[in-house]
């Protein structure tokens, strides 16, 4: 079934949902590595992005527009260095299905590519640098490669889910070559990166919206 600007309403509200619940541990993460903000940047910047798309009418927003929406929310809501990459994230989302009134599934695959794409170029990080692109990039593969395979959107979207929680759960053991984590040397070994955590709460929430779409 299509997916419509009506469902990105619902697939924000759940995200921000989540990475509310959330919240309070990614900042402890974050207090570990880094200065503590990373929850409340999420938290804020999810919530914008989930008010700016649900004031949309559904019935006159493209999809395209609806994604252009949450990135100019999050990067007004979010002052730390998540705020550029995930708005970022949307905006090639939305430039995926430019044109396009509603998504089918394997649209909605090539959009979440291009998340993970717009991340790893606005950020210029690398797999195995203890970021956020530790689990985007291993998540958006995996839904891509389950495609090709011939797997529904629900699959693609579990094994995605597997996918970034086994590529946050792996920075454990790196040093960080990117963002605040890098001037601390070895001692960020032993701490996960909160990106790559939040990045597994938000893909975990686009499984379970896929999970009811898919
Ligand atoms: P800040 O470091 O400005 O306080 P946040 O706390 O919101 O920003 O986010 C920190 C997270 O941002 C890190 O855990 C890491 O995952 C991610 N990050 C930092 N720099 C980069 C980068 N260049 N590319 C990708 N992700 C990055
Ligand atoms: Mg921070």
């Amino acid at each position: 079934m299509a997916i419509t600007t009506k469902d990105l309403q619902r697939l924000f509200v759940l995200i921000a949902e989540d990475i509310a619940a959330h919240r309070d541990h990614l900042c402890e993460l974050d207090g570990a590595i880094g200065d503590g903000d990373h929850g409340l940047a999420m938290d804020a910047g999810c919530d914008a992005a989930a008010r700016a798309v649900g004031a949309l009418d559904p019935a006159k927003t493209a999809p395209t527009a609806a994604l252009n929406a949450a990135a100019k929310a999050f990067l007004n809501a979010v002052g730390a260095s998540s705020g550029p990459l995930y708005a970022t994230a949307f905006m090639r989302a939305g430039a995926a299905v430019k044109d396009k009134s509603d998504l089918s599934d394997e649209e909605f695959v090539h959009a979440f590519a291009a998340m993970a794409e717009g991340i790893r170029d606005r950020g210029k990080a690398e797999p195995g640098e203890k970021t956020m692109v530790d689990a985007w990039k291993p998540a958006a593969d995996a839904a891509s490669d389950a495609w090709a395979a011939g797997a529904s959107l629900f699959q693609c979207f579990d094994l995605a889910e597997r996918a970034a929680r086994q590529g946050c759960e792996a920075t454990r053991d790196m040093v960080a070559a990117k963002g605040r984590a890098s001037r601390l040397g070895d001692r960020v070994i032993g701490h996960i990166d909160p990106g790559a955590a939040s990045a597994a709460i938000f893909i975990a929430a686009i499984a379970k919206f896929a999970q009811h779409d898919g």
